[in-house]
């Protein structure tokens, strides 16, 4: 089983995203734990103090480090051997991707650490509490949590066992290194856009061919870099090849 401990000072943000549909399941079957933990259960003054101001003057406050690595200690000590890494969610850290959520998936245990106003205290990444940084986008959040519910979604849904249809998600845009095809449902037609005739012909070996011809068009228009890394069979490469003689006809 995998355990998601959550480092914050706004827990109630959690429940309704890490208890309803496939998270919400996924706990209800003991396939993960989520241990939502606020931060301020740490301090050790009268007011509960959680931040202060930044030496050097200027605006908004900063995450004091007491708390904070108190909180990664005894979240640590409670785990023992195997406690995995401590992750602080941050618009500064490596990009988060399905290669990082695949390895998450495959661990006993990791910590996400959500900050909010400008940041944490620095002393808590030099005195080594931290072991990663991550980055949900080039974009900045008001605070962690979003970025820490991302994370885990994109994580429980690779634990295996969680997903209903084991199929799905090896099929899920970057699990082949390539983007998803294109999907239809019911009805055949509408608002005159009809449904690819071969999807609707049941021969399985030629609606797969399909789907592959399409991801791999969708992936040369849309995310090019990444079929450098896809390791595509010759058979793709014709495809590809095919799809970019098309393209140079109809310009
Ligand atoms: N002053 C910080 C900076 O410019 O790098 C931004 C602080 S932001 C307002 C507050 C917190 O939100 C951060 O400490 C981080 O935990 C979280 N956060 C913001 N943007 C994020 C992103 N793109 N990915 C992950 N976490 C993010």
């Amino acid at each position: 089983m995998l355990t998601i401990d959550i480092l914050t000072l706004f827990p109630g943000m959690f429940p309704g995203v890490l208890g309803d549909s496939i998270l919400g399941r996924a706990q209800e079957r003991g396939l993960v734990a989520f241990g939502v933990h606020d931060i301020r259960a740490w301090t050790t003054d009268k007011h509960h103090v959680t931040d202060d101001a930044p030496y050097g003057g200027g605006a908004g406050m900063v995450m004091k480090p007491e708390p904070v690595v108190a909180a990664i200690e005894a979240v640590r000590s409670h785990h023992g051997g195997t406690a995995g890494p401590v992750i602080f969610l941050s618009p500064q850290g490596r990009r988060f991707d399905h290669a990082r959520a695949q390895r998450l998936a495959s661990l006993p245990q990791f910590t996400l650490l959500c900050g909010r106003y400008e940041g944490v205290d620095e002393r808590v990444f030099l005195g080594g509490w931290v072991d990663e940084e991550l980055s949900v986008g080039d974009f900045v959040l008001t605070g962690g949590e979003i970025a820490a519910m991302a994370v885990c979604d994109a994580v429980v849904r690779l634990v295996p066992g969680v997903l209903g249809n084991q199929d799905s998600a090896p099929n899920d845009s970057f699990a082949s290194g390539l983007l998803d095809h294109p999907h239809y449902t019911r009805p055949e037609e509408f608002r005159g856009l009809g449904v690819p005739e071969v999807l609707r012909g049941g021969h399985h070996a030629m609606i797969d061919e399909w789907r592959r011809r399409e991801a791999l068009r969708r992936t040369l228009a849309r995310r090019p870099d990444l079929l450098d890394r896809a390791g595509l069979s010759d058979k793709d490469r014709e495809i590809l090849r095919e799809i970019q003689g098309q393209e140079a006809q109809q310009q």
